[in-house]
């Protein structure tokens, strides 16, 4: 049995960075970074873009270079799972047979894709898009000749996929249950704004429509039969339909969640010494009027991180952290600050047509967040707002002669 002083589920964004937030912050004990995935930390946002489409590297996504982790006394242990967890003993047992035990344990673990339950489901040639393997294992069903591509779900990550693949000359279509784009996180007229871009793309989008079936030949994936009775002819399907927290274990352990794990200001859950961060941590968040919610987004898993680190160094810091975003789509980049559900009330700032715009969320009278479209200007002045919560006159805000910093 082996003991480290900090054990980390999850060499993802919340798990890198809880080991060098621990490490900046003078920790000098050992730390684990246990994942069950076999690669050294990686950034997953390219995954769905220049990583899918072949523009950047592997070695260009590492957090850091692989040498790094060793050198600051941090022990990584790949391809290995955190399958039990006794809180009382403060241990763990690993996929490997072995167990360590820890003093503190930082829960890092995401969440795993939701697969596709329909019929036809469990056929070759089906992907979700969340770690390296996934993406390796498309690119190469590309490489050797696929083209035809139905994406489920016209999130961020189903439409960062469908332009990627446009990019590489697949043919693709995305289909969405909901009437838009995009619909759970932003408003109609982001929606409307991508769903025109991907079509000027050649994407054909189809909404309120599901997948009703996949059917196969040979045991591959050959058409996909939606809810509206159309038959699309499919090389490839990708699932971009959500993801389940990976907290089987400290559910198991008893750790209070129902929606991922239950934590608090310093992200301790219901047991102790145990902390949880990152997209499986379910939190009161200011910014969604105290709502219990988890956050899919690098800045949620690295601002919880540092959280945890600190509380472990002694020093208290509860989170409160804006939330932001961003999404790259051709030559669009969206960047978003603040949560807008919720909104009563919308302002554009801006003309969708010369591809540089905002849309402003509005929650009785107060700014509550934005998405701003290839204009990093107002996104970085509008956070301050947001976090503000600033009441200005709508007409104001929509003058795009006028600065958002000038506002305040
Ligand atoms: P993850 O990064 O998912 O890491 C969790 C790790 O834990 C995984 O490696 C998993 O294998 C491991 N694990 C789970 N359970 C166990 C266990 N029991 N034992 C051992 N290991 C375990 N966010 C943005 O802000 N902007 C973007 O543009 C963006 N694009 C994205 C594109 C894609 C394709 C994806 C998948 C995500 C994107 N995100 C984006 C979201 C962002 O990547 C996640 O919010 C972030 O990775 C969450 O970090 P995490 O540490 O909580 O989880």
């Amino acid at each position: 049995m082996e003991h480290f002083d900090v054990v980390i589920v999850g060499s993802g964004h919340g798990g890198a960075q809880a080991a060098l937030s621990l490490r900046q912050a003078g920790h000098a004990e050992p730390i684990l970074l246990l994942s069950r995935d076999r690669n050294p930390p990686y950034e997953r946002p390219p995954l769905s873009k220049d990583y899918l489409s072949g523009e950047k590297p592997f070695e260009r996504i590492l957090i850091r270079p692989e040498a790094f982790w060793n050198e600051r006394g941090i022990t990584l242990r790949l391809g290995c799972n955190a399958d039990t967890l006794d809180a009382e003993a403060h241990s763990l047992i690993l996929s490997d047979g072995g167990t360590v035990t820890y003093r503190k344990l930082i829960w890092a673990g995401g969440g795993d894709p939701r697969r596709l339950s329909c019929s036809g489901a469990d056929l070759a040639g089906i992907h979700a898009v969340r770690s390296r393997r996934d993406v390796d294992t498309l690119r190469e069903e590309l490489a050797a000749g696929a083209r035809q591509v139905v994406i489920a779900g016209a999130g961020y990550i189903g439409l960062e996929a469908a332009a990627s693949l446009t990019k590489l000359g697949c043919e693709v279509t995305v289909v969405e249950a909901l009437e838009r784009a995009m619909a759970r996180v932003a408003g109609p007229e982001l929606s409307d704004f991508f769903a025109a871009e991907h079509r000027a793309h050649g994407v054909d989008l189809r909404f309120g429509t599901s997948i009703e079936r996949i059917e196969g030949e040979g045991g591959r994936v050959a058409r996909v039969v939606l809810s509206s009775g159309t038959v699309l002819p499919a090389d490839v399907v990708i699932a971009g339909i959500g993801i389940v927290p990976a907290v089987g274990p400290l559910i198991a352990a008893g750790a209070a969640g129902s929606n991922g794990v239950d934590v608090d200001e310093f992200c301790r859950t219901s047991l102790d010494d145990v902390y949880a961060i990152g997209d499986c941590a379910a939190h009161a968040n200011a910014f969604a009027d105290s709502q219990v919610i988890r956050l899919e987004s690098v800045q949620n898993a690295n601002d919880m991180a540092n959280v945890a680190a600190r509380e472990i160094m002694g020093e208290r810091t509860p989170y409160a952290a804006v939330p932001w975003f961003w999404s790259n789509q051709y030559d669009l980049r969206l960047q978003t600050a603040g949560l807008s559900a919720g909104h009563d009330a919308t302002v554009l700032r801006g003309d969708p047509a010369e591809r540089k715009f905002s849309v402003i969320y509005l929650k009785e009278g107060r700014v509550i967040a934005l998405d701003c479209v290839n204009n990093t200007r107002d996104y970085a002045q509008g956070r301050k707002l947001v976090e503000a919560r600033a009441v200005i006159a709508p007409d104001l805000l929509a003058d795009a002669e006028v600065p958002l910093k000038d506002m305040l």
